[in-house]
């Protein structure tokens, strides 16, 4: 469970992997490093890969070979819940479609992570509070201050995804992984939300890894990788055939 201070945040070596279905997706790749406080945009097509990367990094799914190392920790070390709390304690995930629970409040989705990271509940203790952190970074990400009762289910996709970035930042996680989150917003809105999303990464001084298609967004970043460079093999066949 420790996480080691000089470590890069994401050691990548030699991984295989393939989904446990007939698709015969394989991603390899040869070697992917990400040191601590960079902004880093990945670059893909469709289907290229991009989100099971993300499974992998953060640990939701297993390489079949190589080695995942995050901030110095060996993934394949950890099973089951260890796995699970060292994902919540070290990552904060916005994802695709926000995977916000449509049921309950603003303020319960944003604490979410904390109930399995007790280090990262800790911290937002010592911050100021569990409630007061999770309004500051509201605010701070654009809401208005009494959004915090409302039923998830009852925001704009906008509103969503600012809530969803609350969740992955709240207790200062050190490495923020973001699925194409700003895929389902036009040009202006996607540039609002970036400057607010760095604002708050640059001040808990936040890893950050995105993933994207859209190449307009490689502009705010302070390195791009273009996905196809990583890969030592690759295919998308079998499943539409
Ligand atoms: P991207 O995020 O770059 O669009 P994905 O990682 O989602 O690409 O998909 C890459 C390949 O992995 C696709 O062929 C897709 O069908 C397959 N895939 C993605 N998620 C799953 C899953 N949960 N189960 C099985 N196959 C999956
Ligand atoms: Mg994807």
């Amino acid at each position: 469970m420790e996480a080691h201070a000089l470590a890069d945040a994401v050691n990548l070596r030699g991984v295989e992997y393939r989904w446990n279905t007939r698709n015969s997706f394989t991603l390899s790749i040869g070697a992917f490093q990400v040191p601590r406080g960079e902004r880093l945009l990945l670059l893909g097509p469709s289907g290229s890969g991009k989100s099971t990367l993300l499974s992998l990094l953060t640990g939701i799914a297993s390489a079949q070979a190589g080695s995942v190392e995050i901030l110095g920790q060996p993934l394949n070390e950890l099973h089951g819940s260890g796995r699970d709390q060292f994902r919540a304690e070290h990552f904060g995930i916005i994802f695709q479609m926000f995977n916000l629970l449509p049921y309950g409040s603003v303020i319960d989705n944003v604490l979410l992570p904390l109930n399995f990271a007790p280090a990262r509940r800790a911290r937002t203790v010592a911050a100021g509070g569990l409630e007061s952190e999770a309004r500051r970074l509201l605010t701070s990400l654009g809401l208005p201050g009494d959004i915090g009762r409302q039923k998830a289910a009852t925001l704009s996709v906008g509103q969503q995804q600012r809530v969803a970035a609350a969740r992955a930042l709240i207790g200062s996680p050190e490495i923020i992984v973001a699925d194409e989150p700003t895929s389902a917003l036009d040009e202006n809105r996607q540039q609002d939300f970036l400057d607010l999303l760095f604002d708050q990464v640059d001040a808990s001084g936040a890893t950050l890894i995105m993933v994207s298609h859209d190449r307009r967004l490689a502009q705010h970043f302070t390195r791009v990788v273009e996905f196809a460079d990583i890969l030592t093999v690759s295919k998308t066949e079998g499943s539409n055939r």
